[in-house]
């Protein structure tokens, strides 16, 4: 039996969930999309996770999609001697440019261009800012910093340098190299973190030539100030509230936050709300009223999906934090507010004709209180544009592209269904509402909305809609 929650729930999987077992548990307990970090994941684990999960959607008959997160030109430390070190208030500390320390003061970083970019009194920012350094002596290869705020450091965290203008490329060779491991094995999703300019996206969708879903990361001042550019080109956006809260004050994210799933919204392109949405959980089995209330704002938002990180990548409870997100979306989608504020938000077809059937869909579905939608689809456009209404109804998504159900598990309101070709119109009718009933959607006697493209098999042609009896 699926969920019947309309918002989507995505898991980063590690160290705390990396075996059959654990990726299951996560599985049953309501994650859509499994994402893969590249910033800590060799292309050996990759193979390994990714065929955990194809295993695993081959056993259930759930389609589960993949999702790589590549990490971009994200500064990162070294390693430090003995893993960690806590660095105090006040504390002179020395950079070096080093993959690893040689001994217990120094902190590396292993990025040339960082070195020759920094300059005296730029702030250097630690594990999403927990650590604040301000810089004062910077040498080719090290350099001085005072501790303006101190706090525990470890292996690999992150670096930003808000005041530091960084000559980078969107993509590193780690990244081009992640990616072609990525697209060899087959992936659903592939995200950009510190996407900057619409070309970024741009050079990704060339390589990726459709392969997978092209989403891109917000977490750059600059990008939100050519997000309309970023948003015609990516297939989907991520608010990543982790680095943009660096790179922003943090009390600006909010906002920005309602700015780019709205954005995303009205482009009926799916958006996921991401980080620290549940972080207590890494280490305690319940969440703060105050996650609680973030993770059901963004689903008051009609976020498409909302995302664990750290909870289930590397903490303590990650079947509780996503047995939580399912919760508080399920008591948010039932709230009698949730329905009103949507429909509100709803913005107007484009004059084509898959907007029109779909706006059509809409208004026929809540006059007839259909039980569902059904769209066959092979690109999963239409089904898309049918989410993008964000109507009551669940909308299955009947297609016969094994990659197209994959891709659709991260959208508001979409049940993907895998399904062979269909000779026509009367076999998609007979499909929709044989899956309708058999997943608990109608009984018999009860009427469900059928989209298609007549005649079948023709890509992008929505031109059909039928009311059925199930
Ligand atoms: P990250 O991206 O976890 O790869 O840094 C998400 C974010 O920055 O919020
Ligand atoms: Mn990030």
């Amino acid at each position: 039996m699926r969920h019947r929650r309309k918002t989507k729930i995505l898991a980063t999987l590690g160290p705390a969930s990396s075996s059959p077992e654990q990726i299951r548990a996560l599985f049953e307990a309501g994650v859509d999309v499994f994402r893969i970090n590249m910033s800590h994941t060799s292309h050996a684990l990759l193979a390994e996770l990714r065929g955990h999960v194809r295993a695993l959607e081959q056993e259930t008959g759930r389609p589960a999609g993949v999702l790589i997160d590549l990490q971009g030109p994200k500064i990162r430390l070294g390693q430090l001697k003995g893993g960690k070190r806590v660095l105090k208030e006040g504390e002179r500390v020395r950079l070096v440019r080093k993959v690893e320390a040689d001994n217990d003061t120094d902190i590396p970083i292993p990025h040339a261009e960082v070195f020759a970019a920094m300059k005296q009194k730029h702030g250097l920012l630690i594990d999403d800012g927990r650590v604040r350094l301000r810089l004062f002596g910077v040498k080719d290869d090290t350099a001085e910093a005072f501790v303006e705020v101190g706090g525990e450091i470890k292996d690999r965290k992150g670096v930003n340098l808000p005041d530091t203008l960084l000559p980078v490329p969107a993509m590193t060779q780690k990244d081009r190299s992640d990616l072609d491991a990525a697209l060899n094995l087959g992936v659903d999703w592939i995200a950009l973190s510190f996407v900057q300019r619409p070309e970024d996206v741009a050079e990704l969708k060339k390589i990726v030539a459709g392969r997978a879903g092209v989403m891109a990361k917000i977490e750059k001042p600059k990008a939100l100030s050519s997000l309309p550019e970023i948003l015609e080109l990516a297939d989907a956006l991520m608010v990543a509230r982790g680095d943009l809260g660096v790179e922003l004050p943090p009390e600006a994210v909010p906002g920005k936050q309602k700015y780019i799933v709205g954005q995303a919204r009205r482009a009926g392109k799916p958006v996921v709300v991401a980080t620290q949405m549940l972080e207590s959980m890494v280490t305690s089995p319940n969440p703060t009223r105050a996650e609680v209330s973030d993770v059901a704002n963004a689903i008051f938002e009609s976020a498409d999906a909302v995302m664990l990180s750290a909870e289930t990548a590397s903490g303590q409870y990650p079947i509780e934090a996503v047995e939580m997100m399912d919760r508080i979306a399920a008591s948010v989608e039932v709230d009698p507010l949730y329905q009103s504020i949507i429909e509100a938000q709803r913005t107007a077809p484009e004059p084509t004709t898959p907007d029109a059937i779909t706006a059509a869909v809409h208004e026929v579905t809540r006059t007839i209180h259909a039980r569902a939608i059904v769209c066959w689809t092979g690109s999963g456009s239409t089904a898309l544009r049918a989410a993008r209404e964000r109507s009551e109804a669940p909308i299955i998504v009947l297609t016969p592209s094994l990659a197209t159900a994959r891709r659709m598990a991260i959208a508001w309101g979409l049940y993907p269904v895998h399904t062979e070709d269909a000779h026509d119109m009367d076999d998609v009718v007979d499909r929709a509402s044989r899956f309708a009933q058999q997943e608990g959607f109608a009984k018999p006697g009860e009427r469900i909305v059928i989209t298609a493209g007549v005649p079948l098999g023709t890509p992008g042609a929505t031109n059909m809609l039928r009311v059925a009896f199930v």
